[in-house]
């Protein structure tokens, strides 16, 4: 059987933009098209390298901005996806409803999900489906919490409006803000309150401890591991997460060269190997396994790891101070791009 392999973005714009009084379209350009100094890295540039191998993307979009930009910001993400053959489901930032003004449920507070009880979670939860819907979406057939924020009331919500898969279930979050009371080791596909679980993936990056499969997060060497892990030991999926702007620095004015490099190694890694093919969520056929061994930790590609985001952070985010650190940081990166 071969593994289905999501490489999800979850594309949202930036409610700290906002906050911080930038336009809806420099938010726009920053948070989705990804433009910086170097060029646009956001979903069109993604998109673009996932097509080159022949791979499709699923882009979790989170709808609550329409509260308040209005809906035409949405549809102008939500239509180019389409148009390229990627899917839409549905991602929810509730942080935006402070910001909403004239709408039903703009007297609602709460961080995530999870915050609301379980009747304001399922109006939540209806209505960001209405606006992506509105926005030119095919119904959604799957959910993503913003920052992981679900509890299994989340669960029970969509299980109510007919949402089939979660991938809010994040193994390596849970002692952060994901709070659905699943054991770690749940495989895809596993029912829990109604909805099928689809968790994002994890690799061991010590003996003991998880991490999630996140683009930013692993490096090139422990992202091909992984892919290749999942095929051998025939995991029915392999879920991936990304954002719409996590090829870009920390603060966005520049493009990340090592998570582009990170991007492609991914992609090519699964258009070669004949046992992974890329799936969204509309067309995924269930199968069961009871259980998953994640791939064991291997010190030396994770201290190499460690090597990698010292390199990013000297080179592309904190800047460079001397031909010192330079010729450093090159021969660091040379030993780490493999
Ligand atoms: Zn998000």
């Amino acid at each position: 059987m071969v593994t289905k392999v999501q490489f999800t973005v979850d594309t949202e714009l930036s409610l700290r933009l906002h906050q911080q009084g930038v336009s809806a379209q420099d938010n726009f350009d920053s948070s989705i098209t990804g433009r910086c100094r170097d060029g646009e890295f956001g979903i069109f540039y993604q998109m673009e390298r996932l097509e080159h191998y022949g791979l499709t993307g699923v882009f979790f979009v989170d709808p609550m901005p329409a509260l308040v930009y209005g809906p035409g910001v949405i549809a102008r993400i939500v239509e180019p996806i389409l148009k390229r053959g990627h899917e839409v489901q549905l991602h929810i930032h509730t942080e935006w409803l402070e910001f909403a003004q004239g709408h039903e449920l703009c007297d609602l507070r709460g961080r995530n999900i999870a915050d609301f009880p379980l009747d304001d979670q399922v109006r939540l939860l209806d209505q960001a489906r209405a606006l992506l819907m509105i926005a030119g979406a095919p119904e959604p057939t799957a959910f993503r919490a913003g920052n992981f924020g679900a509890n299994d009331d989340t669960l029970r919500a969509l299980s109510s409006i007919g949402v089939q898969y979660d991938s809010s279930f994040n193994p390596a979050f849970v002692s952060g803000e994901c709070a659905i009371n699943l054991p770690l080791d749940t495989p895809p596909f596993s029912q829990h309150l109604g909805v099928g679980i689809i968790p994002v993936s994890v690799i061991q990056d010590r003996p003991g401890n998880i991490r999630a499969v996140q683009l930013c997060a692993l490096s090139a060497w422990e992202m091909r591991d992984a892919l290749a892990h999942a095929a051998a030991y025939d995991w029915p999926c392999f879920t991936i997460v990304s954002h719409s702007f996590e090829l870009l620095s920390r603060d966005r004015s520049k493009v990340n060269p090592i998570i582009t490099r990170r991007f492609d190694g991914m992609c090519q890694a699964i258009a070669e190997h004949r046992k992974l093919e890329d799936a969204g969520f509309h067309r995924l056929v269930p199968r069961g396994k009871s259980s998953l061994q994640t791939l064991p930790a291997n010190l030396v590609r994770t201290a190499l790891r460690y090597g990698e985001q010292a390199v990013s952070r000297l080179r592309y985010e904190a800047g460079i101070a001397s031909t010192f650190l330079i010729n450093e940081v090159t021969t660091l990166e040379s030993v780490v791009a493999i």
